[in-house]
């Protein structure tokens, strides 16, 4: 008699362990890899701390492999994103080698032409960070032809933190749109005109499917049209593994590009891509 009673329990203890073992499952999955995003890949992007702030500093983060954990924002926004991105911007690429990321900002402009010239005769690949609202777009697909990546610098290079949340938005998603209409290829990659970025830029990038990206090697070309020599000497006093290095499209840069990449190459440097983000699953099931 009393075994009828023993198996009673015994089975209610496992209804009860069974449920309690299935919500126990469902716990987990908030916060900790964000819910329907995948993991990065291996040799994915880097992430780093965001700065919250403008431009971002020489060296943000630190060279640890596991930057996740307490900093970690509460999740991605619930809605559906059609390429689920992390709002935590890149400043370098995680790399085993004397790999470094080569970025051209502000085009397309009358020298794209010119810098695409000398990359291909160095076969170096880039990175270009384009204005939409420029009416040279149709050079994206050219852009993409020879094997170069292309990321969205806004449609008209504001700064974004100064703008009404809705207008900067419209920076962001327009140029997205315009560079992939133009491009042919999806557009994975942005970054915030002078850097400038905050919380709503970040969050707003990721829900559109874009890794913000920033630098943490600044040649501060722009500031010397008088001193060329000078854009090359600040990469090399910089630069080490994982760099991502930031140059513009301006005419003193492309008069010493081919030195640049000369001097990067004899200090044993190779140039690679940003990686691709690993697309969406294609159900939108919850979950993993
Ligand atoms: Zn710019």
């Amino acid at each position: 008699m009393g075994s009828f009673l023993s198996n009673l329990a015994k089975a209610l203890l496992l209804i009860t362990l069974l449920a309690h073992a299935g919500s126990v499952q469902a716990v987990p999955v908030q916060g900790s890899q964000s819910s329907g995003s995948p993991p990065p890949p291996a040799g994915d992007l880097k992430q780093a701390e965001p700065t919250g702030g403008s431009v971002p500093a020489e060296e943000a983060g630190t060279e640890e492999d596991e930057p996740l954990a307490e900093s970690e924002p509460a999740g991605p926004p619930t809605h559906a994103l059609p390429h689920p991105a992390s709002p935590d911007p890149i400043y370098w690429v995680p790399t085993e080698g004397m790999e470094v990321v080569l970025t051209i900002d502000d085009g397309p402009s009358h020298l794209t032409e010119g810098f695409l010239a000398i990359l291909a005769a160095e076969e170096v690949p880039a990175v270009f960070f384009w204005l939409a609202g420029s009416a040279r777009l149709p050079l994206a697909a050219e852009v993409v032809r020879q094997g170069h990546q292309l990321g969205t610098h806004t449609i008209s290079h504001p700064r974004l933190p100064r703008l009404p949340p809705a207008e900067a938005e419209r920076q962001i998603a327009e140029s997205k749109a315009a560079l992939e209409a133009a491009a042919g290829v999806p557009i994975h990659f942005f970054r915030p005109p002078y850097g400038e970025h905050d919380r709503h830029t970040l969050e707003t990038a990721a829900a559109h499917g874009l890794t913000t990206v920033l630098w943490n090697v600044d040649s501060r070309d722009w500031a010397l049209a008088d001193d060329p020599d000078t854009i090359i000497a600040n990469v090399m006093a910089r630069v080490k593994p994982g760099a991502v290095i930031l140059i513009h499209e301006r005419t003193q840069t492309l008069a010493v590009l081919p030195a640049l990449i000369r001097a990067l190459r004899e200090a044993g440097y190779t140039f690679v891509p940003l990686a691709e983000p690993v697309p969406a699953p294609a159900s939108g099931a919850s979950g993993e």
